[in-house]
């Protein structure tokens, strides 16, 4: 542990792969600088409520609070507000809304109304969790994924992101994906510095359309990646041509990209030897091979089936950004 300490890792997370991930990481690292960029695409207002998530799912699955079977929210959730609603037909009826979770997505909305920004507010809620690790939504600006879907007439619209991957399981054929305020948003302070400051930059194997793409449509977190001299790796979330969980192959069958370890590499780029490259190392499980040119690519186990095996991915993905191997 001791090669360890005082190293600054950041890292670029979703909701459940990423939130795995960074239980591992922060298993190997005891006592290092730990932040997660996470993902705010997915947030939405639903009956009055703000819901991050991404960020909870984070700040549960560290701070010990999350349902471990589902994955995303509370442990011992009941589901008394979601019937209240439903008897009073209370639209949308589709999302999961357990009485834990309503208290942190309160307080969340007290908290925003009465003007502070998301950052603010996540700090104060990790109070309670300790995650462990520095959470940091990706911006303080409204961010929202849109899913442009074609209808049965053969027209267009565009929904939600969590009515396309909730409501409809990623089973309406999605078109494109655009990230409605990103243009105009900035990243939340701490992230830019925090990347340009790291002896390590990750990219957890998350969703690499809707949680890191996302991400990376905030102006100046792509560049922030090119510049930092910090080595950047990714970890794929692609296994032997499928996602492990949820429904990956949707998204980039969208965005025109193969659902392989080699095509989420390449659409990540070189930084070196592209525009627009973010990549200096890419693992990818045994048994899966992947060229991309410019970039390292190293072939480890990637399944996170324990704590153990996921700090071990975490210590490989260390190693390949050139951070303290002992
Ligand atoms: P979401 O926001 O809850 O959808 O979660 P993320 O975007 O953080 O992570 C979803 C991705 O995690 C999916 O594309 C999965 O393929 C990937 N994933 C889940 N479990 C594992 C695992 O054990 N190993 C790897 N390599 N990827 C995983
Ligand atoms: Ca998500």
């Amino acid at each position: 542990m001791e090669a360890w300490s005082g190293v600054k890792v950041v890292v670029l997370v979703g909701g459940v792969g990423g939130a795995r991930f960074l239980v591992g990481l922060k298993a190997l690292l005891a006592d290092a600088e730990i932040t997660a960029v996470v993902n705010t695409g997915d947030d939405v207002w639903l009956h009055g409520l703000r819901i991050c998530p991404d960020l909870d799912t984070c700040m549960y699955t560290l701070g010990g609070g999350i349902d471990t079977e589902r994955g995303w929210g509370r442990e011992a959730e009941s589901w008394t507000v979601k019937e209240e609603l439903a008897a009073y037909g209370a639209d949308p009826d589709w999302f999961g809304l357990g009485d834990r979770d309503v208290a942190t997505h309160l307080i969340r909305s007290r908290m925003l109304r009465a003007g502070y920004p998301l950052s603010a507010v996540t700090e104060a809620l990790c109070d309670r969790w300790q995650p462990g690790v520095r959470l940091l939504p990706m911006s303080d600006d409204r961010v929202e994924t849109h899913v442009v879907v074609a209808d049965e007439d053969g027209s267009e619209r565009a929904i939600h992101f969590q009515e396309w991957w909730v409501r409809y399981k990623a089973a309406l054929p999605a078109r494109s994906f655009a990230s409605v305020g990103a243009e105009q948003a900035s990243p939340a302070p701490g992230v830019l510095d925090a990347i340009a400051s790291a002896d390590a930059v990750l990219l957890a194997p998350s969703n690499p359309v809707v949680s890191v793409g996302t991400i990376l449509n905030v102006p100046g977190i792509r560049d922030a990646l090119r510049k930092t001299d910090a080595g950047v790796v990714g970890l794929s979330p692609i296994i032997g041509g499928k996602p492990l969980r949820g429904m990956a192959d949707a998204c980039l069958d969208a965005i025109g990209v193969e659902t392989s370890a080699e095509a989420v590499g390449r659409h990540y780029g070189s930084r070196q030897c592209s525009d627009s490259g973010i990549l200096d190392g890419w693992l990818v499980q045994t048994g899966d091979s992947a060229d991309v040119p410019g970039v390292a690519v190293r072939a480890v186990p990637l399944l996170m089936s324990s704590v153990d095996a996921t700090a071990a991915m975490a210590r490989a993905a260390l190693e390949l950004a050139g951070v303290g191997v002992d």
